[in-house]
């Protein structure tokens, strides 16, 4: 076996996907027409062809306009199971959902989180690939939207929505994590676990990282690419066991990092932090959660023995209970020992070193 068919084929979690970022091409073109929604292209070539952040944005948020039912968003859930396990072998993935960036649409909460759970039960139960929704605030939308997001949560509890998360950028497009405390806050009295997007902008820093863990109370950190600008805060998040959920295409996309050994996530990971990886928006930044392990694998030269540890480690930074994480870990030795020797005796193979 190939080392690049080591990297598709290792078992694997996704825990940064915004869940509409999994929808087929053909499936948001074909609702597009159907039901009169302007997109910026009628190709898939030509719609996922950006020439900057604004064009995207135009993009990404075309596609939400395609969304009319509760079944709509049990299509979209199951069919990016089906394709996740088809590409690389997806065994689990907790999923962002922005409700509010339907509600213009007549959707409320419970349509949007309850036809997802729909098609991710459906999914489980015909791939055995497990699941939990994250809502997440849009912070471009304010603060009384981000309080009635969480009170939803409150007055709508499923066992699969697990916790809040925090995206978009702020009106003056910056970060703005603790902006989010107050909701946060209430999020925590519900029992549910807490994630923001901090660290990824030029304009975040070091310290907003280690800050917004500790302020907010996070349980993982979304990007927190720019943690590694600083030995210091390096040694504290490593201290603390952040794990952060790292997206390499998408950074390469925004922050024009090229994929190699220089890469802040090489230096993360060359640091002993605790990597995952992601898509973050795969259908719009044209990228699948295999080729996110090729460019750790192939593209900063990591070995076998790191991806099985990314693999292993990202068991414990699911927010599973520990009976499912005990499952999942015994699943995942079997499968890698079984990949491992497959990689271990094709001579041409690359799978040394670590
Ligand atoms: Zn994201």
């Amino acid at each position: 076996m190939e080392y690049r068919d080591y990297l598709r084929l290792v078992p694997k979690i996704e825990l940064h996907c915004h869940i509409v970022s999994t929808i087929r091409p053909k499936r948001l073109l074909g609702w597009a027409a159907e039901r009169g929604v302007a997109l910026p292209a009628d190709t898939a070539e030509a719609l996922f062809d950006y020439d900057d952040i604004v064009d995207f944005l135009a993009v990404f948020n075309a596609a939400h306009e395609v969304f009319r039912t509760r079944e709509d968003f049990a299509t979209l859930a199951y069919e990016g199971v089906a394709d996740a396990v088809a590409d690389g072998n997806l065994c689990y993935r907790e999923y962002f959902v922005n409700p509010d960036n339907f509600s213009h649409l007549g959707l409320g909460y419970t349509d949007v989180v309850d036809g997802l759970i729909d098609g991710l039960r459906r999914a489980e139960d015909e791939f055995g690939v497990g699941f939990g929704l994250v809502p997440a605030i849009n912070r471009s939308m304010g603060i009384d939207v981000a309080m009635a997001l969480v009170e939803s949560m409150a007055a709508n509890p499923r066992p699969e929505v697990l916790g809040l998360g925090q995206d978009d950028l702020r009106a003056d497009g910056q970060e703005s994590p603790l902006d989010w405390a107050e909701p946060f806050r209430r999020a925590q009295e519900l029992g549910v676990r807490l994630t923001a997007h901090v660290g990824e902008l030029p304009s975040s820093n070091a310290a907003s990282v280690v800050e917004s863990w500790d302020a907010l109370g996070l349980d993982r950190v979304d990007h927190g690419y720019h943690v590694a600008d600083d030995g210091a805060r390096v040694a504290e998040a490593r201290e603390r066991g952040i794990p952060f959920t790292c997206t390499p295409r998408s950074t390469q996309f925004l922050s024009g990092w090229a994929l190699d050994a220089e890469h802040p996530i090489a230096a993360m990971i060359r640091a002993g932090l605790r990597v995952t990886l992601a898509t973050d928006d795969q259908v719009f930044f044209r990228t699948t959660l295999r080729e996110e392990f090729e460019h750790v694998g192939l593209g900063m030269g990591f070995g076998p023995d790191v991806i099985d540890g990314i693999v292993l480690d990202s068991i414990e930074a699911t927010w599973l209970p520990e009976e499912r994480k005990r499952a999942l870990r015994a699943d995942f030795r079997r499968q890698l020992r079984a990949l491992r020797g497959a990689l271990d005796s094709t001579p041409s193979s690359t799978g040394t070193g670590s």
